[in-house]
């Protein structure tokens, strides 16, 4: 079964604000804000290919700046 990684906190974004350079935090999952497909619409289409990549929210807390990022899912145990 696939999982994000950085929802599990496996990682961490080592990502930094483009604008100015600070480390950026991870603001969460983007499917707390946008609706994946749903699992139940489509006639049996399960997830689509939403399931491979996680999309985060990250935001610099210095400029307020904020942006998504894929994050690619991995197997877990
Ligand atoms: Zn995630
Ligand atoms: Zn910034």
């Amino acid at each position: 079964m696939l999982e994000c990684p950085l929802c599990n906190q496996l990682i961490n974004i080592y990502q930094v604000c483009p604008k100015c350079h600070q480390p950026v935090v991870d603001g969460g999952s983007l499917g707390n804000y946008v609706g994946p497909y749903s699992p139940y619409e489509e006639g049996g289409l399960e997830w689509g290919e939403s399931v491979h990549s996680c999309t985060h929210l990250i935001y610099c807390p210095s400029c307020g700046e904020d942006w998504p990022v894929e994050i690619g899912m991995v197997s877990m145990r």
